[in-house]
């Protein structure tokens, strides 16, 4: 049976990373919430406006527009098979939305946390920036650039500093997965589906010890 893989954890974990390993070096899709919200930047529709206002303030979307993105976003041909989400489900509700979306989609959850204990999480997001053209993603304090601000690919980009990831916005960040995010651990726990990898590895480690969880 093909799986839904949802990868849990805080934010600054490397969900996104790892994500985007497993994406290419496995060819399964990943679909990350945050990214998808994040394309919504530059769209005038009064759906964009709201998602930007509240993104950048660190709070939560709302369950019923982050479910819709989700189930669209599955809906299409290359989600046929396992998939993975990253950054979703993030509340009870949205868990209890999967379930269905999972039953239709005939597939089998499988949750995994990234543990990374919460100390480490700041520097993690207030360091991390992004190459607008590949993605590739950094740490100016783990995983500088070659040449400070640009990507090691793509000189003629400066690199991305996200807006949520001030230290302000990240407090914000952190406490509303520990309040919403976090009881999911043991949703996933008590029905036998959570599996858990060490986040404060290096990556290729996590990497390692993810694909055989996969
Ligand atoms: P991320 O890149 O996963 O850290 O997500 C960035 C922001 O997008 C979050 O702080 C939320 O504002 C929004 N977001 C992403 N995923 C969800 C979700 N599952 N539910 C609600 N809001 C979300």
């Amino acid at each position: 049976m093909s799986k839904i893989i949802v990868l849990i954890g805080a934010p600054g974990a490397g969900k996104g990373t790892q994500a985007r390993f497993l994406e290419e070096r496995l060819g399964i899709p990943q679909i990350s919430t945050g990214d998808m919200f994040r394309e919504m930047k530059n769209a005038d529709t009064p759906i964009a406006r709201e998602v930007q206002t509240i993104m950048a303030s660190g709070k939560l979307i709302s369950d019923e527009i982050t479910f819709q993105i989700v189930k669209d976003r599955t809906s299409r041909a290359d989600c046929k098979g396992t998939y993975i989400l990253d950054g979703f489900p993030r509340t009870a509700i949205q868990a209890g939305m999967l379930e269905a979306l999972a039953d239709e989609q005939n597939k089998e959850i499988s949750a995994i946390l990234i543990d990374v204990p919460l100390d480490h999480l700041e520097k993690r997001m207030t360091g991390r920036r992004s190459c607008p053209i590949c993605g590739e993603i950094y740490n100016i304090y783990y995983k500088p650039p070659k040449n400070d601000n640009v990507c090691d690919f793509h000189t003629e980009a400066k690199l991305n500093h996200r807006a949520d990831d001030t230290e302000e916005k990240v407090k914000i960040r952190l406490t509303t997965y520990e309040e919403n995010t976090k009881p999911l651990l043991d949703y996933y726990e008590k029905s036998g589906r959570l599996k858990k990898v060490n986040g404060t590895d290096e990556m290729e480690a996590i990497y390692r010890e993810l694909k055989k969880l996969v």
